[in-house]
């Protein structure tokens, strides 16, 4: 069965040996991400290479995601390693303190205090914490205990409704973009970017690191999901992710679903990719089957049109990580299959002007209608798969490139299927035989299927897509 949403999974303790990592794959694994909060980078090296290498052995293509801290906001370390809350109480946020006690805790941001005013609500560790703030000094933030709990080591901290000024990319972040352009990983995610300057300063210092991976700004701060500033940041990046942890606690989590639905539509429209993130199956974190709600929370990711689903803690340091992928691939494929395909209302809503854009969006009609068994996009860069797959039309893009980086920024798009193909002379009959048993080798396709193709014209020299074939496989066969 061919699953169309592709999957995300966060490597951690849990899934860094190569015998787990090899089975999470077989599940369903697409792209994995290195989560820079966590870890040294050693290990983060570690990891890319031991995925390359199941990657090599195995044959799937699996796509290498390095995800930035950025400025997340944290309290300091406690000298018994947590304390509890009581309503009521004062508690102080306290940039020169060293380590924190029943009255308060250190802050790994010092202009924290010029941040907030009194009358704000902060948000400790994911909204399980709530404090009001009733004073603000310099170097310290008086707060009253709203709702109360335990809070521990290194807890971040948000504003409710935003605002803090932060920068999106921390001195950290600077060095890890060097490391993630090392080993050559095809995604970065940006951390609570909060305009489009974020995201061009983030390309820059990649490029100037030598990178050339795709730019996924995370969702996650209120002034970023305004509506002009969101058209903002996706123009300037290649994907976003919905990153429902910390969005739900700066936005409230009650409007959380609402922006999902938004941003994936708002996105699929400007032909960015779209990850959909955190708390997918959260219970499965200690548990072998997901819960009702998890269930359906996948599948109706998969049904507002996701790209991607991702999996954090569940696959990082989870009891279940293979399980956990095992489900959301079934959950994906049913939700899918679900799916009424209406291409030509999708159509209407469509304004493209660019030659090879308007081949992709050829390609897809035609295949859509004459219900061909496979879309085969010869590309260089990978951007004729990425338009065909902004619609659904039920089938499956293959995207034969010659390019081991196209190849594996393939990974995240929806319907699309990464394949290699080495032919590098200049003969466009050969180009479209090779096609044909690559497809037929990959177990695709078979002879008689009929196929929609696209290629350049003419062979050889780079450039745009201008051609689309009907093609009966095995049909063109040379005497
Ligand atoms: P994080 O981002 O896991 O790095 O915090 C995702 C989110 O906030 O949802
Ligand atoms: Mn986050």
């Amino acid at each position: 069965m061919v699953r169309s949403t592709k999957i995300v999974a966060t490597l951690g303790p849990a899934s860094s040996d190569p015998q787990t990592l090899e089975r999470m794959i077989a599940a369903g694994v697409d792209v994995v991400r290195l989560n820079f909060s966590h870890g040294a980078a050693e290990n983060h090296v570690r990891r890319a290479e031991l995925v390359r290498e199941v990657s090599r052995r195995t044959g799937c293509t699996v796509g290498i995601m390095a995800d930035l801290q950025g400025p997340k906001i944290r309290v300091g370390k406690f000298r018994e390693g947590s304390v509890t809350l009581n309503r009521g109480e004062e508690f102080v946020l306290d940039a020169e303190r060293e380590l924190g006690g029943e009255d308060g805790v250190g802050l790994d941001y010092p202009n924290l205090p010029r941040d907030v005013a009194a009358g704000d609500r902060l948000l400790l560790d994911d909204g399980r914490i709530d404090l009001e703030v009733i004073e603000v000094t310099p170097s310290r933030v008086r707060c009253r205990v709203v709702q109360g709990g335990v809070l521990s080591n290194n807890k971040g901290i948000n504003r409710k409704g935003g605002g803090l000024s932060a920068p999106a990319l921390t001195a950290k972040d600077m060095e890890d973009i060097k490391v993630a352009s090392q080993i050559h990983c095809d995604y970065l995610a940006v951390s609570f970017p909060k305009s489009s300057a974020d995201m061009y300063m983030a390309r820059q210092l990649m490029r100037t690191a030598g990178g050339e991976a795709l730019l996924i700004a995370k969702i996650e701060r209120a002034e970023a999901v305004e509506e002009k500033t969101l058209a903002e940041i996706m123009s300037a990046s290649d994907a976003i992710m919905v990153a429902r942890g910390d969005l739900a606690v700066e936005v409230g989590e009650a409007s959380v679903p609402a922006l999902q639905k938004r941003m994936i539509r708002q996105a699929r429209e400007l032909n960015k990719l779209t990850i959909t993130a955190t708390q997918m199956m959260e219970s499965m974190i200690s548990n072998p089957i997901p819960t009702r709600a998890e269930v359906s929370d996948v599948a109706n990711a998969v049904l507002d049109g996701t790209d991607a689903v991702m999996l954090s803690a569940e696959t990082a340091s989870g009891a279940y990580p293979v399980e956990t992928v095992e489900s959301v691939a079934r959950i994906c494929v049913e939700a899918e299959q679900s799916q009424a395909l209406a291409l030509d209302r999708d159509f209407l809503d469509r304004v493209f002007t660019r030659v090879d854009q308007s081949i992709a969006m050829a390609a897809l009609f035609t295949a859509y209608h004459l219900k061909v068994k496979a879309i085969a996009a010869l590309t260089e860069s990978g951007s004729t798969a990425l338009w065909m797959s902004r619609l659904n039309c039920g089938v499956p893009i293959y995207a034969l490139t010659s390019q081991t980086a196209t190849r594996y920024r393939c990974t995240l798009f929806r319907d699309t299927y990464p394949l290699i193909i080495s032919y590098s002379g200049h003969d466009r009959e050969e180009l479209l035989l090779e096609a044909e048993r690559v497809l037929v080798g990959s177990g695709v396709v078979r002879n008689g299927d009929l196929i929609v193709l696209t290629i350049g014209e003419p062979i050889g020299k780079p450039g745009g897509t201008n051609t689309m074939k009907i093609v009966k496989v095995g049909e063109n066969r040379r005497p």
